[in-house]
């Protein structure tokens, strides 16, 4: 395997099994699983309703290719199709999230006629050629040789950088003046901005409310379409929303939406929804010779019903909420946490060292901590230096008291080891 491919660690773990919100090691140790394989894990780990579907599809049919129709392909564009907001949508399936947005990149710059694109600083969208030229952040980006031309705007992090100090209303207002700026500086015919409405690999950071909805208004001036990357935010894992970009619903839906990893609860299902005239826009034939697999699909589908029938949003508003609580309080008392933030499941823990600047350091070693406690979070992050949260959505009050008493205890260890006192 490559040296470049990144892996959690000083000794990797090598999971086994799952179960609910817990996974185990080859040595038999189990975890409190709040990470979900980066957000993969939707609802539970080995969800019986998803494992038999795969299971008595596998047994029916292992044939693949979007050449011929599959009940489950249909029905599950259907659902996602009404669910995503938009009208008159289509849904097209690919298998991962890289492949989604290269997908609504090829859908938007061919209906726009135009390679120039608006992404966010900060942001993460994959890593083929196209996703790694709107990807906003030097670690997760090996190469400026893009086929796409893009311009960087402000929004995507809160607190910090230059307009952090500002209250919501006027960070919005500078973000639209940063917008407009930096479309000032071109020959117009920019094709789309692309935006998570809650970063992900960024290290969970969001705009105020309403962000997106101003900046639609200057989109819509200029013609440009709003791509909005859900592949983290999606299903309802922010707790009050269903999708992010609800989040600043005066603007209405985006004229795009990429999903991915949590509606295969494991299972490789990407996919771009776009209204039609932008999803008809290409005028050669596609394929897609695993998205749309009958396996995946039938595993998507049991996955969604059991997600809607179990009200998981709302699961995620108030189990996340209470974790936000506890882990707020906690952080009171330790210095080497700068900011819980998040929505929801959804929740980014901050780490600095003594002098109050990023400290990946201080997020390794939490990461180290957090494993011999019998907890797996994520880190991300423009500077590695943020935990990252986001449990299977099933997850009760019980557990999230108990990992957050667990990533207390490592990050206590943590405050030790980096110097300054704890806060009483
Ligand atoms: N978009 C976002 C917001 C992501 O977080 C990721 C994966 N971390 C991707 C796209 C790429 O998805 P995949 O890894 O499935 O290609």
């Amino acid at each position: 395997m490559p040296d470049w491919l990144a892996l959690y660690y000083r000794e990797p773990v090598e999971l086994t099994h799952g179960e609910g919100r817990h996974v185990w090691d080859a040595e038999g140790r189990r975890y409190l699983d709040f990470f979900g394989g980066v957000l993969t894990t939707m609802t539970a780990h080995a969800l019986p309703e998803v494992t038999k579907a795969v299971a008595g599809q596998a047994e029916r049919i292992l044939h693949t290719s979007t050449l011929y129709l599959d009940r489950h392909m249909v029905e599950l564009a259907e659902r996602i199709a009404a669910l995503s907001g938009i009208p008159d949508a289509r849904v097209f399936f690919t298998t991962s999230g890289t492949e989604a947005n290269d997908a609504a990149l090829l859908l938007a710059t061919s209906h726009r006629r135009s390679n120039q694109i608006l992404a966010m600083r900060n942001s993460y969208h994959g890593r083929s050629f196209s996703a790694i030229g709107v990807t906003g952040n030097a670690s997760w980006s090996p190469t400026s040789l893009s086929p796409l031309q893009t311009l960087y705007v402000h929004g995507g992090v809160r607190s910090r950088g230059p307009y952090a100090h500002l209250s919501d209303g006027e960070f919005i207002v500078a973000c639209v003046a940063d917008l407009e700026d930096v479309l000032g500086q071109t020959h117009g015919g920019v094709a789309a901005l692309i935006a998570e409405p809650v970063q992900g690999v960024g290290g969970f950071t969001a705009p105020p409310d309403g962000l997106y909805a101003a900046f639609r208004e200057v989109l819509d001036r200029h013609g440009i379409l709003w791509i909005s990357d859900e592949v983290q935010t999606g299903w309802g894992r922010t707790g009050d929303h269903f999708w992010g970009w609800q989040a600043h619903a005066a603007s209405g839906p985006p004229d795009l939406l990429t999903f991915a990893k949590g509606i295969g609860n494991g299972m490789s299902i990407g996919g771009v929804v776009a209204r039609a005239d932008v999803m008809n826009c290409l005028d050669a034939n596609s394929i897609s010779t695993f998205g749309g697999s009958p396996v995946t699909m039938a595993a998507g589908l049991a996955n969604l019903t059991y997600l809607l029938e179990h009200d998981l949003q709302g699961n995620a508003r108030r189990v996340g909420g209470l974790l936000i609580e506890r882990l707020r309080a906690i952080a009171a008392g330790l210095p080497v946490v700068r900011e819980v933030r998040g929505r929801g499941l959804m929740i980014g823990v901050e780490l600095v060292g003594p002098d109050g600047a990023p400290s990946p350091d201080a997020a390794s070693l939490a990461l180290e901590h957090a494993r011999e406690q019998g907890l797996l979070v994520g880190k991300g992050g423009r500077e590695g230096n943020v935990l990252r949260l986001a449990p299977p959505m099933t997850l009760t009050v019980a557990e999230a008291e108990e990992g957050a008493s667990m990533l207390e205890a490592a990050l206590r260890r943590v405050q030790d080891a980096t110097g300054g006192e704890a806060r009483p």
